[in-house]
């Protein structure tokens, strides 16, 4: 079981790589933030504290987090590695997920830091959309469809815009990263 965090703040291309990887080398990923918004849509009691939260771009409780991550992990097939996205984003968060994965006998094995220049953060999350159907990632500057409206992967029609990916909440959410979550990078 090899574990890597890719840690960088939004708009780093964590999500990006993350899916590269899971084609090359079959790891598994678990994005905290894609298991939010799923819990959202659903609109569960964890999805409706949570969405106001997320579209404020804070941090949404360690205690909620950490449980979230433990219930997955023992719920997925960890055996060819994990690639973390999107958690740890602080360091009580980064405590709780060395003695978890002690717990499978595990631990971090690499950590990738993706180091990127503020207003390119920018621009990426400003014009990012993806795919409804496989999540697919695109982006209006950097990266449209090759056919006008249809995913290049699977042939999706839908597309959307995530609630927190606008100009108001992306200075909270790149100023989170580089007072908590790039703590890490000593831890
Ligand atoms: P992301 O998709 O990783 O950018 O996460 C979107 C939002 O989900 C964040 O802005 C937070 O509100 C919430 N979130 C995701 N992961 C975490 C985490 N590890 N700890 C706290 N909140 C998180």
């Amino acid at each position: 079981m090899f574990n890597l965090i890719l840690l960088g703040a939004p708009g780093s291309g964590k999500g990006t790589q993350s899916k590269l990887l899971i084609n090359k080398l079959g790891f598994l990923q678990i994005s905290t933030g894609d298991i939010l918004r799923k819990e959202v849509a659903d609109n569960s009691d964890l999805g409706k504290m949570a969405n106001k939260i997320m579209q404020s771009g804070n941090l949404v409780p360690d205690d909620i987090m950490i449980d979230m991550m433990r219930n997955h992990i023992s719920q997925i097939d960890y055996s060819k590695g994990l690639i973390f996205d999107g958690f740890p984003r602080n360091i009580e968060q980064a405590k709780h997920l060395d003695q978890l994965l002690a717990e499978y006998d595990a631990c971090v094995n690499k950590v990738i830091l993706l180091d990127i220049p503020t207003q390119m953060l920018v621009d990426r999350i400003i014009h990012r959309y993806t795919c409804k159907n496989c999540g697919a990632i695109y982006n209006k500057k950097f990266k449209i469809e090759k056919i006008a409206g249809v995913c290049d992967g699977c042939g999706g029609k839908e597309f959307i815009q995530r609630d927190d990916d606008n100009a108001e909440t992306i200075k909270n959410r790149i100023d989170i990263f580089n007072n908590l979550t790039a703590m890490l990078k000593t831890y």
